[in-house]
């Protein structure tokens, strides 16, 4: 028998706004465990929320770019469950009514993968388990999107594709820096398997928290396996709810699937219905940066190959770098080429990249090397030498007396010198003349302090050694 999986994934998303959603606490990772907390977020009786306008905006900004239709009313509920990261005793979320719906994401092989509905509500506080288990409530009220997908996905390829796109739609609003090291980013998989061609859906197990592109792959494919082995021994699958253990790579039951009938959801009484009327939608869209297809013709048409042109509209914060590198010193192919081989060499996507090296610095190495001013090993040597000291380039360049060429004399001068200190280099040359030329280049770039260009040193060697 053939057996197909059929998935739906529910993808939270961390807002990065200044404060959290419904207090003025502010919203930052890493911090001293418990410094931003307040009445509300620990709640404490009497304490009322106060919604944060920028995570509605962030919202829509995400839901426009995924094409879903924005709701001019929507409302909050209580989820009610007893959980000690979650002092209120109910997390507020959306529903019945959430802000936006419908939507989704076109895959390469031309099946498009709905959205059910993409909702705002508050995360919860962090359990740090050891001896004792603590609780950390500065994440507690932090604004969360919640996105939800109809059970569209058919493969762990699909799965894998469609979260990248997410991903990079996401990034590109720039509401959520989608740090999955962080928890910025995660995932809960609904799952489930039936016959290939069947219409009726299996038993569903949930998958919950998974924190990465690579568990989410794995659990599926275990999953699915699982579930296939039960069928084909005529057993019937429970709907519950599995966590992944990432040592033993496998899932294992959690509990029963809850119902939604379990949470008692309820209209928030404290906090009034959202209302974004069209005019505010128009606003809030034009907030929205150039896509990412606008990109890609735009670097096409200022002459980038394609992979480039790819790997730099890949990260909004890439783009937004090279352009600005650009306007600085306009050489589209150099500029493209310096940020991709050197500065993304240190970029590990928790930095700004102007903190590696200015647009200012990185355009001036560029331009010196262009001008002559600086042959290109040297170009390299001031680049590093900037990222560690953070100085202008014009002065560092003269501290490390690194300018200019040498003239032809003095390669000529180290050449001889080499022949002096190792007179077999002669007959060297002949055997193995690539390797000599190699090793001597380097010896003049040692003596010249890179100021010698490689192509010189090895026309005055062919000359010499014959
Ligand atoms: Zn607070």
């Amino acid at each position: 028998m053939e057996w197909e999986m059929v998935v739906g994934l529910e993808i939270h998303a961390e807002l990065n706004t200044e404060t959290k959603a419904f207090c003025a606490c502010k919203n930052a990772f890493g911090d001293e465990p418990n410094t931003h907390v307040c009445p509300t977020c620990m709640g404490m009786p009497g304490a009322l929320p106060v919604l944060n306008k920028q995570a509605v905006i962030d919202t829509v900004l995400v839901g426009l770019s995924l094409g879903c239709t924005i709701n001019e009313r929507s409302y909050f509920e209580r989820k009610n469950y007893f959980y000690p990261d979650l002092a209120k005793g109910y997390q507020i979320t959306q529903m019945n009514s959430p802000i936006c719906t419908g939507g989704g994401i076109h895959l390469s092989n031309g099946r498009f993968i709905r959205f059910n509905r993409i909702q705002l509500e508050e995360d919860a506080g962090k359990l740090i388990h050891g001896d004792v288990t603590k609780i950390d409530f500065n994440r507690c009220g932090v604004p969360l999107i919640e996105m939800v997908t109809e059970p569209d996905l058919r493969s762990v390829s699909e799965i894998t594709e469609f979260l990248n796109t997410l991903k990079q739609t996401i990034m590109y609003t720039g509401v959520c820096n989608c740090r999955m090291e962080r928890g910025e980013l995660r995932f809960d998989v609904n799952l489930s398997i039936r016959e290939k061609g069947a219409s009726e859906y299996g038993a569903r197990v949930e998958m919950k928290n998974l924190n990465s592109f690579k568990n989410v792959g794995l659990a599926v494919a275990y999953e699915y396996n699982r579930q296939v082995n039960i069928l084909e021994s005529g057993k019937c699958v429970d709907s519950e709810t599995r966590g992944w253990n990432d040592s033993l790579g496998e899932t294992f039951a959690m509990r029963d699937k809850e119902d939604v009938s379990d949470y008692r959801y309820f209209r928030d009484p404290d906090l009034p219905d959202i209302i974004i009327k069209p005019a505010d939608i128009e606003s809030i869209r034009r907030l929205l940066p150039e896509p990412i297809s606008a990109k890609l013709s735009r670097y096409a048409a200022i002459g980038l190959d394609d992979s480039v042109c790819r790997q730099i509209a890949s990260d909004k914060y890439i783009a937004e770098y090279f352009d600005t590198t650009l306007k600085n010193y306009y050489d589209p192919r150099e500029v493209a080429n310096w940020i991709l081989k050197d500065v993304l060499k240190i970029y590990d996507g928790s930095q700004d990249l102007p903190s590696i090296i200015s647009s200012e610095s990185l355009a001036s190495i560029i331009r010196m090397v262009a001008e002559g001013r600086l042959t290109r090993a040297n170009g390299r040597v001031l680049f590093e030498e900037v990222v560690a000291t953070h100085e202008d380039p014009e002065k560092l360049i003269k501290k490390l007396g690194i300018a200019g060429l040498v003239e032809e004399s003095e390669i000529v001068s180290a050449i001889s010198e080499l022949m002096k200190l190792a007179p077999n280099v002669v007959d060297d040359y002949k055997l193995n003349p690539e390797k000599v030329i190699n090793y001597a280049i380097g010896y003049v770039m040692q003596k010249t302090r890179g100021r010698a260009r490689a192509e010189k040193i090895k026309e005055i060697i062919e000359e010499v050694f014959v």
